[in-house]
């Protein structure tokens, strides 16, 4: 008796100790909204309530998932949906139009336990793209699917369709024409659309996150660029690009200027230097995007965070839609630079 007494008391201590330490492990999530030419003096107070407040959602519905002990995967689409659902961003219901007056979105998100992937590229009637690639990663053999293909896939696998019209938006149709005509005054040619201003590619949604278990994940959702050329995909879908994650270095989401971010495997060289040089997540990321990607001319920021919660929120832009929360930070958004 006594012993079996002792026992029960060294399972419950042991038990007690784990619950405790599962209570202590640190929680995190970073989300970002786009970088570029976010300037105070340009920006409406009313419109910079409606970014923060949208921000201040995602932040809280996605952290509220790691409270109650989700997973980072979970965290991450759920953030990214919020941000997919306003029009103010350039994913799902806010994308940016095509050269021909379409959408087509890009989408990817990684698993750091598991260093799975799934991504989709150049759908164009899917409202939630991070959940078709979530599905691609999960349910089908491949990383990634694009167009016709990623479509099909999701009607078989029962996800709804939309209409492409349903990304229609007024403020985007706007930029579109003068997109346009500033094309139209270098000549119409739509290959030079690297040449037009950096709002014409802005507003890309991500999210990384940690959870309970120890576990990172990472996402990002894009319409792409004002006046990209029909079947361009940029750097959101391409994991190690726009989107990495590995439990044993970091989690990152980018945004900016998408062929710069491909060209320099941006994401997944972030993750090699935490991993391979012992650099934290704020030393690689600021490495890598104002001593790598700056000096050739490519704009932009990244979110990125570590199995420890150690969160960075770096961009060489004038400013990036950005919040982050940790169990050790209270919630916090930012739109401009410092
Ligand atoms: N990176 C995205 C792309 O090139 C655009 C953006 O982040 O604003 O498609």
């Amino acid at each position: 008796m006594k012993r079996m007494i002792s026992l029960a008391g060294i399972v419950g201590m042991l038990l007690c100790g784990v619950v405790t330490a599962a209570e202590d492990r640190p929680l995190a999530i970073a989300i970002h909204g786009g970088a570029g030419t976010i300037e105070k003096s340009k920006m409406t107070a009313e419109r910079e309530k409606a970014y923060r407040a949208k921000l201040e959602e995602a932040l809280a519905k996605g952290y509220a998932i790691l409270e109650a002990g989700g997973t980072s995967l979970a965290a991450v689409t759920t953030a990214i949906n919020v941000l997919e659902d306003s029009p103010l961003f350039n994913a799902g219901r806010g994308a940016v139009y095509t050269y021909d007056g379409t959408h087509e979105l890009d989408a990817s998100i990684m698993d750091g336990r598991t260093r799975q992937a799934g991504a989709v590229a150049g759908v164009s009637r899917i409202a939630n793209p991070i959940d078709l690639a979530q599905m691609v990663m999960e349910k089908s053999p491949f990383v990634m699917l694009a167009g016709e293909g990623a479509e099909e896939f999701a009607r078989a696998q029962g996800m709804a369709m939309v209409e492409n019209s349903v990304f229609d938006t007024e403020h985007r149709r706007r930029q579109l024409d003068e997109a346009k005509q500033k094309l139209d005054r270098k000549g119409g040619d739509q290959a030079s659309v690297n040449a037009l201003p950096v709002p014409y590619r802005m507003g890309t949604v991500g999210a990384v996150a940690l959870d309970r278990e120890g576990n990172i994940a990472a996402g990002t959702s894009t319409g792409g660029m004002t006046a990209k050329r029909y079947g361009r995909i940029g750097d959101s879908p391409v994991i190690g690009a726009g989107t990495f994650a590995d439990n044993d270095s970091c989690a990152v989401s980018a945004t900016g200027h998408g062929e710069y971010f491909i060209r320099f495997s941006v994401a997944a060289d972030i993750c090699a230097r935490v991993q391979y040089q012992g650099k934290t997540v704020r030393e690689a990321a600021e490495t890598v995007i104002n001593d790598v990607l700056k000096p050739v001319g490519g704009t932009g920021g990244v979110i990125v965070l570590d199995a420890q919660g150690n969160v960075a929120l770096v961009f060489n832009t004038a400013g990036m839609y950005r919040g982050s929360r940790t169990s050790s930070q209270p919630a916090s958004v930012a739109i401009f630079g410092e």
